[in-house]
């Protein structure tokens, strides 16, 4: 069992209108408890930041955001700062998500600097890594991961891992119903992992790596379940509060 507290984390997306996520929210709150040994944390859009902020306050649930930009405020018409998502109360914020590297052309360089200005505005990022399907047909897996995990390494050091959380996410998975098998997943898990000791071991055992990539209830307990995955990043199946729940309590 893992020494590593399991966190369990949902990706909206561009999804929810206001009452569908209140209700969304008010059934995840009633869902975990205190006493819950996984960490849970909910990513709502920008716009109902302020919604998830009113109805988790005070509750075991933490909320974060699924990007930011890199300055803290200024003329970046349609940005958000880690400055305004600390305002409205997040603790997380996802950076590198492969449809921000794919859709918007975010690079590792990019993600990087976001990694940076996240923590530098006191939130955590979850840092997402991950392959697409020609690159692991093309065993390139391992050299994808470890360069967008390099990329961050190198500008801000392995101890910046400590207040950080990485996800691997195949992009071959996410979205897509295509699960990787818990031994795929693993093995991508423990190159991180080793990776990371090679310069520090004890932040390599301490950080956590959630999988994401089409998780739900009935997958969950058998990925979390591996040595080296701490929990999950959950798309789809965290817009609906009883599917999410599920992964959480697979995950406790
Ligand atoms: C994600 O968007 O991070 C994700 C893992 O999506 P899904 O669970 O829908 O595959």
């Amino acid at each position: 069992m893992s020494k590593r507290r399991p966190f369990v984390a949902g990706n909206w997306k561009m999804n929810g209108s206001r009452a569908e996520s209140a209700a969304l929210l008010d059934g995840v709150k009633a869902g975990v408890s205190n006493a819950s040994k996984a960490e849970v944390a909910v990513c709502p859009p920008f716009i109902l930041i302020p919604l998830a902020a009113e109805k988790l306050a005070g509750s075991a649930v933490a909320w974060g955001g699924q990007n930011l930009n890199v300055n803290k405020s200024g003329a970046f018409t349609g940005e958000i700062s880690g400055p305004m998502l600390k305002d409205f109360g997040c603790s997380y914020v996802i950076v590198g998500h492969s449809e921000r590297r794919s859709l918007y052309g975010e690079s590792d360089a990019t993600v990087a600097e976001k990694y940076g200005a996240a923590q530098a505005h006191g939130l955590i990022p979850i840092l997402c890594v991950g392959e697409t399907l020609a690159e692991r047909e093309g065993n390139q897996t391992e050299a994808v991961v470890a360069r967008q995990l390099d990329a961050v390494l190198a500008k801000h050091g392995v101890a910046s891992l400590k207040n950080a959380i990485i996800a691997y996410e195949p992009v071959w998975a996410i979205g897509t119903g295509k699960t990787a098998t818990p031994q795929q997943a693993q093995d991508v898990h423990r190159f991180i992992r080793e990776r990371i000791a090679k310069q520090d071991k004890g932040v390599a055992d301490a950080v956590r790596i959630l999988y994401g990539g089409s998780m739900k209830g009935s997958n969950a307990g058998e990925l979390i379940g591996q040595p080296d995955i701490d929990g999950g990043l959950i798309g789809g199946a965290s817009l609906v509060a009883d599917e999410f729940l599920a992964i959480c309590r697979a995950a406790d």
